[in-house]
């Protein structure tokens, strides 16, 4: 498409740049945090983590928020056994599950999430779910997935969920025209806002993956095109892409200029002509366009270092330099996925220092170098940094808020903001 959006292109920009990578160790949260955002986002699933008391405490701290509520993940806590006691751990398995879908018949999906504890790894899941689809066929669908910490980061834990559910998908009818699949758990009202735009755009069947309800699983096929609207599901493409469908290349919707040139893929795909675009567009990128303007004081010039964490490191990065002017000391990220980062990489600035993996202390001493003013970094790292005088960001918060689209573009750049703010009255 020829786009009528002026979208400032660099040169390469940091798609041939060399990347430090670190293999030490590292300080994120596991997979199990997904269930916090993912139960909200499916509204009859429940999450049944397979795991220990440890994992049973990560998941009730990190949800405090339903204690009052009837809550939609539980643990079923696994203790020490060994290998003559695991026909017992299944036995016990299907109790709880059993159990459970009688008190809670609105259930219709169920995920059992596995974790690290050994005496879980031994355990065959996915023989487990299966074994109990047979049983709670066709009321409950039962899939499994790991949220062990094993893996490289928490949002994995998305990218796992969602992937085990691709093969559960409907075929797509072999002469069913284009379809748009957006794929990544968005908050609800970012969801209805682009469902909002891409239908005003003309643009149609549009699906979101996950749905809002199990019975509510989109149909994939060879005519399904799929936008990610996040930049850690890995897995979950690959297995559409196995199944046919075409993954749409595009940056991410962070910011005006991320959700113009994601929603423009889409466009180009579907044959939007270019001025309709542009008008159905303008509007909301005019407010964006106010609300930036509002925050840019505060943050242009600033020196900002990325730990790796939430795998939003490169498109955020790109989107506080591009639009607000912010320097990129460093950015780390847990794992670079350069196919569907392309489009981010070509657009952070040339010379931009980029690692991926972590050793921890190194980059600890990295970042006491550079002196940046603002740290995004997990909550294990927070603390301990702003002791030290540094200002800092929790990069869960970013998982947590909408942060996608037009229309929340201010209040990205305000997560950023805020923190120098309150640094600097408490300099005062
Ligand atoms: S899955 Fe592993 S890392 Fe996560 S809470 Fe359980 S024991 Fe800890």
């Amino acid at each position: 498409m020829n786009a009528v959006i002026p979208i400032r292109q660099e040169a390469a920009g940091c798609q041939d740049a060399p990347v430090l990578k670190e293999r030490g160790q590292r300080e994120v949260f596991c997979g199990l945090t997904g269930i916090i955002w993912l139960h909200r986002k499916i509204q009859d699933a429940f999450f049944l983590v397979v795991g220990s008391r440890t994992c049973a405490h990560l998941v009730q701290s990190a949800a405090g928020v339903m204690i009052f509520a009837e809550p939609r993940f539980a643990t079923a806590i696994i203790d020490e056994r060994d290998l003559a006691g695991l026909a017992d751990a299944n036995e016990e398995l299907d109790r709880v599950v059993r159990q459970l879908l009688e008190r809670r018949p609105e259930i219709k999906l169920l995920f059992l999430v596995g974790s690290c504890p050994s005496e879980v790894i031994k355990l065959d899941l996915s023989r487990a779910a299966s074994r109990l689809s047979t049983q709670f066929s066709p009321q409950v669908r039962v899939l499994n997935y790991s949220g062990s910490g094993i893996e490289t980061t928490f949002t994995q834990g998305e990218d796992a969920c969602l992937a085990s559910l691709v093969p559960s998908l409907p075929e797509a009818a072999p002469e069913a025209p284009p379809s748009l699949m957006v794929v990544g758990a968005l908050a609800d009202v970012v969801e209805d806002q682009f469902s909002r735009l891409l239908s005003q755009l003309g643009i149609g069947p549009v699906h979101f993956f996950p749905p809002r309800h199990a019975n509510e699983l989109p149909p994939l096929g060879p005519n399904t095109r799929f936008l990610l609207a996040q930049p850690f599901l890995a897995d979950t493409g690959r297995a559409l892409e196995a199944r046919g469908a075409q993954r749409l290349s595009a940056p991410f919707p962070l910011g005006i200029e991320g959700t113009t040139a994601w929603l423009q893929a889409a466009a180009h795909a579907f044959g939007v002509d270019p001025a309709h675009f542009e008008s159905v567009t303008a509007p909301a990128r005019q407010r964006g366009q106010a609300a930036l303007s509002r925050q840019r004081a505060a943050l242009e010039g600033k020196r900002i270092f990325f730990f790796p964490d939430s795998q939003l490191e490169i498109p955020l990065a790109r989107f506080l330099s591009r639009e607000l002017g912010m320097q990129l000391l460093e950015v780390g990220t847990p794992y670079l996925h350069r196919q569907h980062l392309a489009e981010e990489l070509a657009w952070l600035p040339a010379g931009t220092t980029l690692s991926e993996g972590q050793d921890v202390e190194n980059q600890i001493e990295r970042c006491r170098a550079a002196q940046p003013d603002i740290v995004v970094c997990g909550l294990g790292l927070a603390n301990p940094l702003e002791a030290e005088g540094l200002t800092t960001k929790w990069a869960i918060e970013l998982v947590f808020t909408p942060i996608h689209g037009y229309e929340q573009a201010g209040d990205l750049a305000e997560l950023f903001s805020r923190p120098l703010l309150r640094r600097l009255r408490l300099a005062a």
